[in-house]
Protein backbone atom coordinates (compact mmCIF):
# COMPACT_ATOMS: atom_id res chain seq x y z
CA UNK A 1 0.00 0.00 0.00
CA UNK A 2 0.96 3.50 -0.65
CA UNK A 3 0.70 5.70 2.11
CA UNK A 4 0.91 9.66 3.32
CA UNK A 5 2.25 10.32 6.39
CA UNK A 6 1.70 13.98 7.84
CA UNK A 7 1.84 15.81 11.08
CA UNK A 8 2.79 19.10 12.13
CA UNK A 9 7.23 19.27 11.96
CA UNK A 10 8.67 17.28 14.79
CA UNK A 11 5.41 14.89 14.93
CA UNK A 12 7.39 11.54 14.21
CA UNK A 13 7.47 11.47 10.48
CA UNK A 14 10.49 10.59 9.36
CA UNK A 15 11.01 8.22 12.53
CA UNK A 16 8.12 6.18 11.48
CA UNK A 17 9.37 6.39 8.04
CA UNK A 18 12.29 4.57 9.15
CA UNK A 19 10.96 1.83 10.88
CA UNK A 20 8.57 1.25 7.51
CA UNK A 21 11.54 0.95 5.67
CA UNK A 22 13.39 -1.25 7.85
CA UNK A 23 10.54 -3.79 9.26
CA UNK A 24 7.96 -3.43 6.20
CA UNK A 25 10.25 -3.00 3.03
CA UNK A 26 8.71 0.45 2.13
CA UNK A 27 10.35 3.31 0.01
CA UNK A 28 10.83 6.66 1.92
CA UNK A 29 9.94 9.91 -0.42
CA UNK A 30 10.79 12.35 1.79
CA UNK A 31 11.11 16.36 0.24
CA UNK A 32 12.53 17.03 3.35
CA UNK A 33 15.62 15.07 2.83
CA UNK A 34 15.74 15.14 -1.18
CA UNK A 35 15.72 19.14 -0.40
CA UNK A 36 18.79 18.47 2.20
CA UNK A 37 20.58 16.20 -0.39
CA UNK A 38 19.89 18.94 -3.27
CA UNK A 39 21.83 21.33 -1.05
CA UNK A 40 24.89 19.44 0.02
CA UNK A 41 25.34 18.47 -3.80
CA UNK A 42 24.73 22.26 -4.17
CA UNK A 43 22.37 21.19 -7.31
CA UNK A 44 20.19 24.18 -8.82
CA UNK A 45 17.39 22.86 -6.88
CA UNK A 46 19.40 22.84 -3.15
CA UNK A 47 19.90 26.63 -4.64
CA UNK A 48 16.48 27.60 -5.28
CA UNK A 49 15.45 25.44 -2.35
CA UNK A 50 17.38 26.44 0.61
CA UNK A 51 16.52 30.32 1.01
CA UNK A 52 13.14 28.94 1.84
CA UNK A 53 14.40 25.97 4.12
CA UNK A 54 16.02 28.58 5.79
CA UNK A 55 13.73 30.53 6.58
CA UNK A 56 11.41 27.91 8.06
CA UNK A 57 9.15 29.05 4.73
CA UNK A 58 7.55 26.03 2.24
CA UNK A 59 9.24 25.76 -1.05
CA UNK A 60 6.81 26.80 -3.80
CA UNK A 61 4.50 24.22 -4.60
CA UNK A 62 5.68 23.86 -8.67
CA UNK A 63 9.39 23.11 -7.38
CA UNK A 64 8.55 20.65 -4.75
CA UNK A 65 5.36 19.05 -7.16
CA UNK A 66 8.58 18.87 -10.08
CA UNK A 67 10.83 17.07 -7.81
CA UNK A 68 8.00 14.46 -6.15
CA UNK A 69 6.89 13.49 -10.25
CA UNK A 70 10.71 12.90 -10.94
CA UNK A 71 10.83 11.13 -8.31
CA UNK A 72 7.61 8.62 -8.78
CA UNK A 73 8.70 8.67 -12.60
CA UNK A 74 11.22 5.95 -11.35
CA UNK A 75 8.55 3.33 -11.15
CA UNK A 76 8.68 3.48 -6.87
CA UNK A 77 6.03 1.03 -4.94
CA UNK A 78 5.18 0.51 -1.22
CA UNK A 79 5.99 3.95 -0.85
CA UNK A 80 5.64 6.06 1.83
CA UNK A 81 5.41 10.11 1.14
CA UNK A 82 6.96 11.90 4.15
CA UNK A 83 6.59 15.35 4.08
CA UNK A 84 4.78 15.66 1.01
CA UNK A 85 1.87 17.27 0.29
CA UNK A 86 1.98 20.14 2.70
CA UNK A 87 -0.32 21.90 0.89
CA UNK A 88 -3.78 21.35 -0.67
CA UNK A 89 -2.53 22.20 -4.32
CA UNK A 90 0.45 19.64 -3.68
CA UNK A 91 -2.17 17.45 -2.47
CA UNK A 92 -4.12 18.46 -5.97
CA UNK A 93 -1.39 17.78 -7.73
CA UNK A 94 -0.67 14.36 -6.83
CA UNK A 95 -4.05 12.97 -7.06
CA UNK A 96 -3.79 14.56 -10.96
CA UNK A 97 0.08 12.52 -11.18
CA UNK A 98 -1.21 9.37 -9.36
CA UNK A 99 -4.03 9.23 -11.67
CA UNK A 100 -1.92 9.70 -14.88
CA UNK A 101 0.34 6.67 -13.27
CA UNK A 102 -2.20 4.41 -12.51
CA UNK A 103 -1.21 4.43 -9.13
CA UNK A 104 -3.23 5.36 -5.47
CA UNK A 105 -2.99 6.51 -2.19
CA UNK A 106 -4.45 3.55 0.56
CA UNK A 107 -4.31 5.95 3.32
CA UNK A 108 -3.46 9.07 4.46
CA UNK A 109 -1.73 9.00 8.18
CA UNK A 110 -1.81 12.11 10.45
CA UNK A 111 0.35 12.14 13.39
CA UNK A 112 -1.29 14.25 16.45
CA UNK A 113 0.71 15.82 18.46
CA UNK A 114 0.22 18.68 21.19
CA UNK A 115 2.33 21.88 20.29
CA UNK A 116 3.84 21.87 23.63
CA UNK A 117 5.66 18.65 22.61
CA UNK A 118 6.48 19.77 19.21
CA UNK A 119 8.18 22.38 20.35
CA UNK A 120 10.28 20.39 22.86
CA UNK A 121 11.06 17.99 20.25
CA UNK A 122 12.23 20.21 17.66
CA UNK A 123 14.39 22.30 19.33
CA UNK A 124 16.27 19.50 21.19
CA UNK A 125 16.69 17.45 17.49
CA UNK A 126 19.91 16.39 16.01
CA UNK A 127 20.47 14.60 13.15
CA UNK A 128 22.98 12.92 11.10
CA UNK A 129 24.74 14.63 8.20
CA UNK A 130 25.74 11.21 6.69
CA UNK A 131 22.65 8.74 7.56
CA UNK A 132 19.82 11.20 8.58
CA UNK A 133 19.52 9.11 11.69
CA UNK A 134 17.67 10.99 14.45
CA UNK A 135 18.60 11.86 17.94
CA UNK A 136 17.16 14.10 20.92
CA UNK A 137 19.73 15.97 23.25
CA UNK A 138 17.23 14.60 26.47
CA UNK A 139 15.65 11.35 25.46
CA UNK A 140 17.66 9.85 22.77
CA UNK A 141 21.47 11.06 22.97
CA UNK A 142 23.89 9.58 20.61
CA UNK A 143 26.40 7.63 22.63
CA UNK A 144 29.47 9.81 21.69
CA UNK A 145 28.98 13.63 22.12
CA UNK A 146 28.65 14.71 18.33
CA UNK A 147 28.70 11.42 16.71
CA UNK A 148 26.15 9.15 14.79
CA UNK A 149 25.81 5.51 16.65
CA UNK A 150 25.07 4.07 13.12
CA UNK A 151 27.47 5.10 10.60
CA UNK A 152 29.90 7.47 12.51
CA UNK A 153 28.71 10.67 11.09
CA UNK A 154 28.77 14.53 11.94
CA UNK A 155 25.45 14.37 14.56
CA UNK A 156 24.46 18.18 14.00
CA UNK A 157 20.91 21.40 14.53
CA UNK A 158 19.57 21.66 11.69
CA UNK A 159 19.28 25.57 10.98
CA UNK A 160 15.82 25.05 10.65
CA UNK A 161 15.44 23.39 14.35
CA UNK A 162 16.91 26.83 15.89
CA UNK A 163 13.96 28.27 18.27
CA UNK A 164 13.42 31.28 15.52
CA UNK A 165 12.97 29.39 12.49
CA UNK A 166 10.88 26.92 14.44
CA UNK A 167 8.20 29.40 15.30
CA UNK A 168 7.56 30.29 11.70
CA UNK A 169 7.26 25.91 10.79
CA UNK A 170 4.76 25.94 12.77
CA UNK A 171 2.92 28.60 11.76
CA UNK A 172 2.81 27.84 8.24
CA UNK A 173 2.35 24.28 9.44
CA UNK A 174 -1.53 25.47 10.98
CA UNK A 175 -1.88 28.00 8.05
CA UNK A 176 -1.01 25.41 4.71
CA UNK A 177 -0.45 21.97 6.31
CA UNK A 178 -3.56 21.47 8.77
CA UNK A 179 -6.55 21.74 6.09
CA UNK A 180 -4.94 18.48 4.32
CA UNK A 181 -7.16 16.74 7.41
CA UNK A 182 -10.38 17.81 5.84
CA UNK A 183 -8.71 17.07 2.20
CA UNK A 184 -8.51 13.48 3.15
CA UNK A 185 -11.33 13.16 5.51
CA UNK A 186 -13.27 13.65 2.08
CA UNK A 187 -11.50 11.27 0.22
CA UNK A 188 -11.94 8.94 3.21
CA UNK A 189 -8.33 8.09 3.25
CA UNK A 190 -7.65 10.18 6.82
CA UNK A 191 -6.61 7.89 9.46
CA UNK A 192 -5.37 10.01 13.31
CA UNK A 193 -3.05 8.35 15.01
CA UNK A 194 -1.82 9.49 18.64
CA UNK A 195 1.74 10.27 18.00
CA UNK A 196 2.34 11.86 21.50
CA UNK A 197 3.65 8.42 22.60
CA UNK A 198 6.49 6.17 22.13
CA UNK A 199 8.12 5.05 18.94
CA UNK A 200 7.07 1.47 18.97
CA UNK A 201 3.54 2.37 19.85
CA UNK A 202 2.62 4.43 17.13
CA UNK A 203 4.35 2.31 15.08
CA UNK A 204 1.98 -0.30 15.83
CA UNK A 205 -0.69 1.41 15.50
CA UNK A 206 0.52 2.38 11.61
CA UNK A 207 1.46 -1.36 10.90
CA UNK A 208 -2.44 -2.43 11.32
CA UNK A 209 -3.44 0.70 9.56
CA UNK A 210 -1.43 -0.83 6.05
CA UNK A 211 -1.73 -4.55 7.35
P1 LIG B 1 11.11 18.47 6.66
O1 LIG B 1 12.40 17.74 6.65
O2 LIG B 1 9.97 17.66 6.14
O3 LIG B 1 10.81 19.11 7.99
O4 LIG B 1 11.28 19.67 5.62
C1 LIG B 1 12.25 20.67 5.80
C2 LIG B 1 11.92 21.88 4.95
O5 LIG B 1 11.92 21.52 3.57
C3 LIG B 1 10.55 22.51 5.19
O6 LIG B 1 10.53 23.39 6.31
C4 LIG B 1 10.33 23.24 3.87
O7 LIG B 1 11.10 24.42 3.80
C5 LIG B 1 10.92 22.25 2.87
N1 LIG B 1 9.88 21.29 2.41
C6 LIG B 1 9.88 19.95 2.59
N2 LIG B 1 8.80 19.39 2.05
C7 LIG B 1 8.09 20.40 1.50
C8 LIG B 1 6.85 20.48 0.82
N3 LIG B 1 6.11 19.37 0.56
N4 LIG B 1 6.41 21.70 0.41
C9 LIG B 1 7.14 22.81 0.63
N5 LIG B 1 8.30 22.81 1.29
C10 LIG B 1 8.78 21.63 1.72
Amino acid sequence: MNLILFGAPGAGKGTQSSLLIERMGMTQISTGDLFRAAIKNKTDLGRKAQEFMDRGELVPDLIVIGMVEEVLNKGVKDFILDGFPRTVAQAEALDELLKKMNLSIGKAVFLEVPMSELMDRLTGRRVCRSCGAVYHVKSKPPKKDGICDLCGGEVYQRQDDKAEVIETRLKNYEEFTSPLKAFYKKAGKYVEVDGNRSTEDVFSDIRQIIA
